[in-house]
């Protein structure tokens, strides 16, 4: 995650079949979260919809505009069995909406519509293409 500047790592993005995530990222008043949830489930997700800027570490050099609630709550347990309960604003709220997809099985392009998806996947072909 830190080799590429990332904020956020799901287990599933390097092959470990856990719902796990890490994160280390800033919040809306720059207060740095770092951490991680096991078994994390997003029981809030809300407050005002932006759509900000969102890459993956898994689709390396895409970036689109995504719709976000700017404040989400995972609720989870720590590597040790204690509960824990995560609340992000801002870009924070992104980072824990973003990892929760992971490990449904999602990432942000699918969330995304019409124009912006068209040009995320066509911006996929030609990566895939040109490796
Ligand atoms: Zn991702």
């Amino acid at each position: 995650m830190y080799a590429a500047e990332g904020v956020g790592l799901a287990a599933n993005q390097v092959g470990e079949s856990l719902r796990v995530f890490v994160y280390d990222c800033p919040d809306d008043e720059e207060v740095r979260h770092v951490g991680h949830v096991v078994n994390p489930r997003l029981v809030e997700a809300d407050g005002v919809v932006l759509r900000g800027p969102e890459g993956c570490l898994s689709l390396p050099g895409l970036e689109a505009g995504t719709e976000r609630y700017d404040h989400a709550v995972v609720e989870g347990y720590t590597v040790t069995g204690e509960p824990v309960s995560v609340h992000g604003t801002g870009w924070f709220a992104r980072c824990l909406q973003h990892e929760c997809d992971h490990l449904d099985g999602g990432v942000y392009v699918d969330r995304l519509t019409g124009w912006r998806r068209r040009r995320v996947m066509r911006q996929a072909a030609r990566a895939s293409w040109s490796r």
